[in-house]
């Protein structure tokens, strides 16, 4: 399989370059060349299967031959070894649960993913993959925890100072063994000049190996596939026939242009449903069909504070302009105040606790059956645990935040973070002893 870029369909690599890349050289994105369509025999009996099972025909369909099938096996156990359920919650209504990962969070699915296909094509080299990446806290985390004890590979992370919470730095600091984090005297903007700085550098970029684990990589997007069948497969065993409304909590988009190459592979699919908060170009574009990046707005469900969002380029190449969108998507966005009524809402009907990203997914589902009046199941999708955002719940909503082992078992680990001054001589320093 052969990957293009976004801005230039002459513009090709194999996935091995690709992964390693994150970016082609013209500034596009990279997509698939062709999505294989999955047999309809495999698609209709997907109730039989087992996660790991799905992932592995879904991932050996987008690769072909990249990995050998035995290898690509042992990965895919390795990456997606906790579950996904979908949460019944409500008539014809499901909450997919996405967050049962090391840091609790879906990013947990493109992380182990990325991290352990890199391994599998370092393996014939000698010199180690050097990551590097500047965190205001969450990317980090799910960074940290996705490559943590993954061979070849050292992970340097730069947070700033005094401005994670302690969870995150937590997170970031006790881990160890392949993983290091600098705590920097300056703030996040500062940690990413750094950044910026050490891939510009021409002493460091021939001692080093160096890369980003970017969010945009192919290989993030592939397992966050998976699930979307996995859903299916749930509803089959539920004995749904009639195809389900996905609603995706969407920033960058990445999940929801991950569904979209689900449905183009196979998947029954009613309608997705855009579903972001008030940083809402991509629900405008739908309905206007322009569209505008705009300086970033903060709010509840902070993982979403996109103004540009990365993946809106791979949206259009697999769904065409606004009008061929249409036909598939909805969009939709909800303010803090409509956030906050959702998660109280839920509470006190079911007992639920829905982190703030989730709420905004289960308001684009409500709102989307409203208009449409549809009677096809409902799935939104949940991308983050409840315990993350304690300060959003009142204080009757508190005990119902069960907290998971992945939590309980930081208490008590040792800090291991560098301090360092925001001086990209510093910087340089640590990275070249290595
Ligand atoms: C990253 C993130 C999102 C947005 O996902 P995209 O793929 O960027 O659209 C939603 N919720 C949470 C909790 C996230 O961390």
């Amino acid at each position: 399989m052969q990957y293009y870029s976004t801005k230039d369909k002459h513009t090709k690599a194999d996935f091995p370059q690709a992964v390693f890349q994150s970016l082609p050289p013209d500034n596009g994105l990279y997509m698939p060349e062709k999505l294989p369509r999955l047999e309809e025999a495999f698609i209709k009996k997907l109730g039989g299967f087992s996660f790991p099972e799905i992932a592995f025909r879904v991932a050996s369909a987008l690769l072909e031959e990249a990995i050998s099938a035995s290898r690509l096996r042992e990965i895919i156990d390795e990456a997606v070894n906790f579950p996904a359920p979908a949460v019944p919650l409500g008539k014809d209504t499901y909450v997919l649960e996405l967050f049962h990962g090391p840091s609790l969070a879906f990013k947990d699915f493109g992380a182990r993913f990325m991290s352990r296909v890199m391994a599998y094509f370092l393996e014939q080299q000698t010199r180690p993959l050097d990551i590097l990446v500047a965190t205001s806290g969450d990317t980090g985390g799910a960074v940290a925890l996705g490559f943590y004890d993954v061979p070849h590979i050292r992970v340097t992370i730069l947070y700033p100072s005094g401005k994670v919470s302690p969870v995150q730095e937590q997170q970031l600091t006790t881990l160890g063994k392949n993983i290091r984090a600098l705590e920097v005297k300056g703030s996040f903007d500062d940690c990413q000049r750094l950044v910026k700085q050490a891939f510009l550098d021409p002493e460091l970029s021939k001692t080093l190996q160096l890369s980003s684990a970017n969010s945009i990589n192919i290989a993030r997007l592939i397992p966050q596939t998976f699930y979307y069948f996995h859903a299916w497969a749930q509803l089959q065993q539920a004995g749904h026939t009639a195809p389900p409304v996905f609603s995706v909590p969407s920033g960058n988009f990445g999940n929801l242009t991950a569904g979209v190459m689900a449905w183009k592979m196979g998947l029954p699919v009613a309608r997705f449903v855009a579903s972001t908060n008030v940083n809402d170009e991509v629900p405008v574009y739908l309905r206007t069909g322009v569209f505008e990046p705009r300086p970033s707005l903060h709010t509840l469900s902070n993982a979403m504070d996109v103004g540009n969002p990365s993946n809106f380029a791979r949206l259009l190449e697999l769904l065409g302009g606004a009008e061929d969108m249409g036909g598939l998507l909805s969009g939709y966005s909800f303010t803090d105040e409509a956030t906050r009524e959702a998660i109280r809402s839920v509470f006190t009907q079911h007992g639920y606790v829905m982190c703030p990203h989730t709420a905004v997914a289960y308001l684009g589902l409500q709102e989307f059956r409203r208009e449409s009046g549809t009677g096809n199941p409902g799935v939104f999708l949940s991308t983050a645990h409840p315990c993350k955002f304690p300060d959003v719940y009142e204080t009757d909503m508190q005990p119902a935040i069960v907290l998971p082992e992945q939590l309980a078992s930081l208490n008590g680990k040792q800090k291991q973070a560098v301090v360092m001054e925001n001086d990209f001589s510093q910087l340089k320093e640590i990275l070249l002893r290595g």
